[in-house]
């Protein structure tokens, strides 16, 4: 404990005090340092009672206007608000009117010694902060609390900001012409019109909503965004073990779901579209993570040539192409909403699985980013080299699917 205090500060409070009417907590504050442990309005009390002698009146307290003496009503403002939503850990912070730190500023410039005092708003926020953690029976945390709660002091109004969940998994694509996220309408971008029959989107529907739906249902959440690692074009499949995902559940209501559940749920609901694997909680620097990751993708690639193949010269173009270092300028198909910009990618492996009349299969690993489609078409010569031009024939993709993303 600190040293008793010293006579002239205690002089110039109570000089203070004749001025201004200040409420325990107010007068507690001034002293608060020095008694870490004790509340500010016990400080309050035992330096007026014990030592000044002198009553105010703690109905008008013109520092805080009777704020805090409202800590019990404005914790159950809080409670209210947020009891319909799961959570462990909160934080509290507070607004708190300019003219009342202004107030505030002129005692602490008018004692001798304002060193010991603390900030209204650090009261604040501790005191309501304790009475909900003590009636929830919940822990306070600075870093990452799953809510944080706000009390405006000058309206006494509380609003509050919860921390998404984020998910982990790996989901398989077993339907063509399903976009991984969701694609507004090009005409009304998502208000709906006749070109989209008032739907807002280009497609039905997507890898994002088949797994969002039963997330948000269980999660009871507002909003989501997924964040997958690279996407499997629209026409293309998605098999192996899957592409990696993290979809971040916004506002969730409840924060401890049964991921096996849920994931037999999504599965349920997405069958024959979609399928979900391996759910896990993770944290929110998953997403970037999962951004930056540069996995190498294994795809099968159907091609149709505009002549009949000779066996031996695919396989050789194949060989060719193996370990080889691309160019690609940004594809045709995507130049309406992508930078022109040029691009190398390794082909890592090209190996010819079957070939009949102008029919081939391939099995292709290529690293992140590879645009397929004009690996093997040469996208106008805009991909060098492409199985075409190597050919002299002109191929096509017919039909693509993705295999395996390798690594995690
Ligand atoms: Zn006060
Ligand atoms: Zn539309």
């Amino acid at each position: 404990m600190a040293a008793a205090i010293d006579e002239t500060l205690l002089a110039s409070v109570q000089k203070v005090l004749k001025k201004y009417s200040l409420c325990d907590s107010c007068l507690g504050r001034l002293f608060a340092r020095l008694y870490p442990k004790k509340s500010r309005k016990q400080i309050g009390r035992e330096i007026r009672e014990k030592i000044l002698l002198k009553k105010t009146s703690e109905e008008k307290c013109w520092l805080c206007e009777g704020i805090c003496k409202d800590f019990d009503y404005l914790a159950d403002i809080a409670i209210e608000k947020i009891k319909e939503y799961e959570f462990e850990t909160f934080l509290v912070g507070s607004i708190v009117d300019d003219e009342i730190l202004e107030r505030e500023k002129l005692v602490q410039q008018e004692i001798s010694d304002a060193r010991f005092s603390e900030s209204i708003k650090l009261e604040i926020n501790r005191e309501i902060a304790r009475r909900i953690s003590e009636r929830l029976d919940k822990k306070i945390s600075i870093k990452n609390p799953d809510v944080t709660i706000v009390v405006d002091t000058r309206f006494y109004h509380v609003s509050f900001q919860v921390r998404s969940v984020y998910i982990y998994g790996r989901y398989l694509k077993f339907e063509r012409g399903i976009p991984q996220t969701k694609w507004p309408c090009r005409v009304c971008r998502g208000r709906g019109c006749r070109r989209c029959g008032y739907t807002g989107k280009m497609y039905e529907t997507s890898v994002e909503e088949l797994i969002a739906k039963k997330a948000l249902e269980v999660f009871d959440a507002s909003g989501e965004a997924f964040h997958g690692s690279g996407r499997e074009d629209i026409d293309a499949l998605m098999l192996g073990d899957g592409r990696p995902f993290v979809l971040e559940i916004k506002n969730p209501k409840k924060r401890n779901v049964d991921l096996k559940r849920l994931e037999k749920e999504i599965n349920n609901f997405a069958r024959g579209k979609v399928e979900v694997r391996g759910l896990s909680y993770v944290d929110k620097d998953k997403v970037v993570e999962l951004k930056k990751a540069k996995h190498l993708k294994t795809y099968k690639v159907s091609i149709i040539g505009d002549k009949s193949f000779d066996k031996e010269k695919l396989k050789e173009a194949t060989q060719l192409l193996q370990g080889k270092i691309i160019k690609q300028a940004t594809p045709l198909r995507v130049l309406h909403r992508r930078a022109d910009l040029e691009r190398e990618r390794k082909i890592i492996e090209c190996k010819l699985e079957t070939v009949e009349d102008n029919k081939a299969t391939l099995i292709i690993t290529a690293e992140a980013g590879t645009y397929i489609k004009e690996l093997i078409s040469g996208d106008q010569g805009r991909t060098k080299p492409s199985l075409s031009e190597i050919l002299g024939i002109n191929c096509r993709v017919e039909k693509l699917d993705v295999v395996e993303v390798k690594g995690e």
